[in-house]
């Protein structure tokens, strides 16, 4: 079974949609997402472009803030005071990398966990850790949501993370770990959450033995062809969060996009696999929708 991200990220764009037409219906403001770019980074660029698309979809008003490169770490920390104080704006995310001489870490910090659709301040990844309300970083997030709409249950299974990321790997281990509070469509509060899982890295070793005690792996190493199919038991669920891009002559642009996940080899073994692009990639921008709309209604994941 193939794990459509595309299509399951469409779904969600019209039931937000929905959702934010009845708001605008009683009168209210559309929700606000504010995007800060430093400099110029085409990948990101793209990212961006995706992000402002997809939120015109559903409704949510989005403004790009672009600095250039050399603006100063307290010129950029001035400004997310500025964005933190700004109550018509409900959230904002600063994208992803920062120039060398900006430290990701201070700035992510200086963001209003409020506000942090992103999900990656210090205090929204505490407060989750806990079980207090908090923004949901946007890729666990979204493959969370896609196993539960194709009603993969994670209680009890072995999931094995590949990648130690604080954007990916963590969180999402941390998510798939936790006990379940909460129910999304497709699935029911009692089968999200609950999983045991393993947490793999650069240094861990043998790791084709246990990916093959795994009955989910997610991949996000940023390495094409990492998970192989000897790797992977009959039947497991594969999510391959990787983008890479490969070089390819007979693409337009000179290079095609892949996953970490050796897909040709692998989907034939897997029960249900994610393809790259299509799967993971759509569901975190759709996630982050969803998390721009939970800070405009102020209302946050919390453990009952
Ligand atoms: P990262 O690039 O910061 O770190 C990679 C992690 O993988 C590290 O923890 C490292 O220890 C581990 N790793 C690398 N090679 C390994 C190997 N051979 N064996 C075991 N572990 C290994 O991680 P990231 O920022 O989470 O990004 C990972 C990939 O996911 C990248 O390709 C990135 O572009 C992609 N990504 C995709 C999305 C999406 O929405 N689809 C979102 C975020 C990241």
């Amino acid at each position: 079974m193939i794990l459509d991200g595309k299509k399951t990220a469409q779904e969600i764009r019209g039931e937000l949609r929905e959702q934010i037409q009845a708001i605008r219906a009683e009168g209210k403001r559309a929700p606000k997402l504010a995007i800060v770019m430093v400099g110029h980074n085409p990948a990101s660029e793209t990212y961006v472009a995706n992000k402002i698309k997809a939120c015109a979809e559903v409704g949510i008003e989005a403004e790009k803030i672009a600095y250039d490169e050399y603006i100063t770490e307290q010129t950029l920390l001035t400004e997310i005071q500025k964005l933190n104080n700004d109550s018509s704006i409900d959230g904002f995310i600063v994208q992803l990398p920062l120039p060398e001489h900006i430290r990701e870490s201070v700035i992510l910090s200086a963001i209003d966990y409020r506000k942090d659709v992103d999900g990656l301040t210090p205090m929204n990844v505490g407060r989750t850790v806990q079980g207090l309300p908090a923004i949901i970083s946007a890729t666990p997030r979204g493959i969370r949501e896609l196993l539960a709409r194709y009603s993969i249950p994670t209680a009890g299974k072995h999931v094995v993370v590949i990648g130690r990321s604080n954007i990916v790997g963590k969180p999402v281990a941390l998510l798939l770990m936790q006990r379940p509070y909460l129910s999304l469509p497709g699935m029911s509060a009692s089968s999200l959450g609950d999983a045991t899982v393993t947490v793999c890295h650069s240094k861990t070793r043998d790791l084709a033995s246990i990916c093959r005690t795994a009955d989910i792996i997610i991949v996000a190493a940023g390495s094409p062809g990492l998970l192989t199919a000897d790797m992977v038991k009959p039947g497991a669920t594969v999510i391959d969060v990787g983008i890479n891009r490969v070089a390819d002559p007979a693409s337009a642009k000179g290079y095609r996009l892949v996953g970490d996940v050796d897909y040709e080899h692998v989907a034939p073994v897997a029960g249900a696999i994610t393809p790259v692009p299509g799967g993971v990639g759509p569901m975190t921008i759709v996630s982050l929708l969803q998390n721009t709309l939970q800070a405009y209604n102020h209302s946050f994941e919390q453990k009952h």
